[in-house]
């Protein structure tokens, strides 16, 4: 069912792709070299924030816009390198004058908002260990998080801290700092806190970056909770070598671009790439702090002449619900490049982005764990719908048979032995920005490596993918989902994107729910396009349908239509509760879900800024 492949868009008028030959760049590259596109600091050290920022503030970029902030009120807010400079200074500062020591961990529980981003550069540039929450997060799961990382600083807003923190703080023996940020017009006083405004707007604007080793910890990112427990995994600051890198390579970021990356700071795509990756680009970002809506976010990338968009599955999806109509008369001429992360990318969404923008969705493919894209469609490249394309320059990629002993066989390699293998996508470790630990769970970490025959270690995602004659990389689906049935197994993905090929379907999620003589029996969940009605005659159409398109073994055997699916705060569907519910099973961790109901979230808070 393979839809024929896109060719790569002809650059006339415009800069080449940075990645312009794979093999060639792939061939020469090494991340030491990489390195050196990198400032670094004096003696071997290396800072994020620096790199981010500080280095343009002081040259040629200095008045550039780095950040642009669109409120969802229709405020603006305008900050260049050399203001970022200054508020992440001020920020810095107001960390060194209460005494907070380098390591301590800052937590930000904001909505989208300037200040967030002011702490996260500024916490890192004092050296501090920066830990993003989504806003929308209820008290348990900040308590949780919170007390997992040992947050000494929290900054947020006077609204969510009442709401959320107030009830929960005396759990929190560690935590001896809250910034309150006002609503931007009044200070705050709220016993116990510090007002944001009063004290890091009269902090020094003069912060020196400190001696940063390039191993220092620098973020604490926890997972998305799509298969269990959320992880806390922590990164150094010399990830930034990657996030650099892979924004060049695979987002084709170009200094002075203007570039939208649509994910939450709360989700670690919001980080590396809605933070980190675009400033040492030294692109203008464009920080929307509104919720997905598909008017607001046509109107923006035309008004903003956005240049390149970094967006997700879940969202495409929702913007072909939507159709063509609403780019009507719309002028995206300045798009050049849209990328995709998070979920697998239904071939049928690389295709409508072919038709709705004049470009293919080119899906990239990476983890919390990853810190930053390994795998990835590049501009350069004739794009698969469906394929998550190649591994990035300096990033080994391997399919593997792993046992729970830790000893791993290779089935396919980088070096283009074993076309056609399927098994557990496997990263050779050593790309900087790798996590260096779970905190806290220092067995879940060790169990994440195993070692080939050669002695040579892998990082085991957890994921399955199937590389073909050609080295494009196909995902199959996370080992958890993956379905055994009547001696095949099935990755959910295959399945469901077939059924989104039918004109009726938006969305669908596939499970295996266990049968005596199939060993499990596969079961559809779907999401139906406005006009069309549920009945059974349309279930029986759809089961019809992927069976022509499946061949009996992989075809689902029941399908229910539904208003919406269970998904993580970051988008991506969680199976594993429609398979609990489906037999009447513990839940287990919700603390990431946000329910879907037909396109509309159900949310029990906006999360907005103002008190
Ligand atoms: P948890 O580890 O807590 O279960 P999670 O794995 O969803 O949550 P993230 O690190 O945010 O947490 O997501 C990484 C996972 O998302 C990948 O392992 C993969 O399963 C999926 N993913 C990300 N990008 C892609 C992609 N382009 N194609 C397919 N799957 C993807
Ligand atoms: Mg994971």
């Amino acid at each position: 069912m393979d839809l024929p492949p896109i060719p790569k868009r002809p650059r006339e008028g415009q800069a080449p792709p940075n990645l312009d030959d794979y093999d060639r760049v792939r061939a020469s590259f090494s991340w030491e070299q990489a390195r050196e596109e990198l400032d670094g600091l004096p003696g071997g050290g290396l800072n994020i924030c620096h790199e981010a920022v500080v280095r343009h503030a002081k040259g040629a970029r200095a008045d550039q816009v780095a950040l642009r902030w669109l409120g969802k009120k229709g405020e603006q807010e305008d900050l260049s390198y050399a203001e970022l400079d200054r508020r992440t200074a001020r920020f810095a500062s107001a960390l060194k004058d209460l005494g907070v020591p380098a390591g301590a961990r800052v937590f930000g529980l904001c909505p989208r908002i300037p200040e967030l981003y002011v702490a996260a550069l500024g916490a890192l540039r004092h050296r501090a260990v920066f830990s993003p929450l989504f806003s929308a997060f209820g008290p348990e799961p900040i308590a949780q998080r919170m007390s997992i990382g040992e947050a000494t600083v929290l900054v947020t807003t006077a609204r969510l801290y009442r709401k959320k923190v107030a009830p929960i703080r005396d759990r929190l023996p560690h935590l001896e700092h809250v910034f309150l940020i006002g609503d931007r017009r009044e200070a705050t006083s709220v016993e116990g806190t510090i007002d944001w405004r009063g004290t890091v707007d009269a902090a020094s604007a003069e912060y020196p970056v400190p001696p940063t080793d390039p191993e220092d910890p620098a973020l604490l990112h926890f997972t998305s909770g799509t298969t269990g427990t959320p992880k806390g995994a922590l990164h150094v600051h010399q990830a930034v070598v990657t996030h650099h890198m892979t924004g060049k390579l695979a987002l084709d970021l170009h200094p002075g671009d203007v570039f939208w990356c649509t994910a939450d700071p709360g989700w670690v795509t919001g980080t590396s790439y809605g933070i980190i990756a675009p400033l040492t680009n030294g692109v203008t970002m464009i920080v929307d702090e509104a919720d997905f809506d598909v008017t607001r976010w046509y109107a923006l990338l035309e008004r903003e002449k956005v240049q390149v968009w970094y967006t997700a599955p879940t969202a495409i999806r929702m913007l072909m619900k939507a159709g063509l109509e609403p780019l009507k008369g719309k002028d995206l001429s300045a798009l050049r490049f849209m990328a995709s992360v998070g979920e697998p990318l239904n071939p049928e969404a690389v295709v409508w982005g072919q038709e709705a923008f004049g470009m293919p969705f080119h899906d990239n493919w990476w983890q919390t764990e990853t810190g930053g894209i390994m795998v990835a469609n590049y501009a350069s490249m004739d794009v698969r719908p469906g394929s998550m394309g190649k591994p990035l320059p300096g990033i080994e990629a391997a399919l593997v048979e792993a046992d729970d002993g830790g000893r791993v066989k290779v089935l396919a390699g980088s070096d283009g032995q074993g076309a056609d293998a399927e098994g557990q996508l496997a990263l050779k470790p050593g790309w900087p920005s790798m996590f260096r630990t779970y905190i806290h769970n220092e067995a879940r970490y060790a169990k994440s490596f195993g070692e080939d025959a050669s002695g040579q270690r892998w990082y085991l995602s957890g994921d399955l993918a199937r590389r073909d004659g050609d080295g494009y990389f196909w995902f199959v689906g996370r080992m958890d989902d993956v379905i055994k049935s009547a001696g095949h197994l099935i990755g959910p993905f295959e399945v469901e994107s077939a059924l989104v090929e039918h004109p009726a379907v938006v969305e669908a999620a596939v499970i295996g729910v266990p049968d005596d003589v199939a060993g499990n029996l596969i079961k559809a969940f779907v999401t139906l396009h406005p006009g069309h009605e549920a009945s059974e005659a349309l279930e029986a159409e759809l089961l019809g349908f992927a069976r022509k398109k499946l061949g009996p073994a992989a075809t689902p055997r029941m399908l229910d239509i539904v208003k919406g699916l269970p998904k993580t705060r970051s988008g991506k569907i969680m199976r594993r509760l429609l398979k609990a519910r489906e037999l009447g099973l513990p839940e287990g961790d919700t603390s990431t879900l946000m329910e879907d109901v037909g396109g509309a979230k159900k949310d029990d808070d906006e999360g907005e800024g103002e008190a």
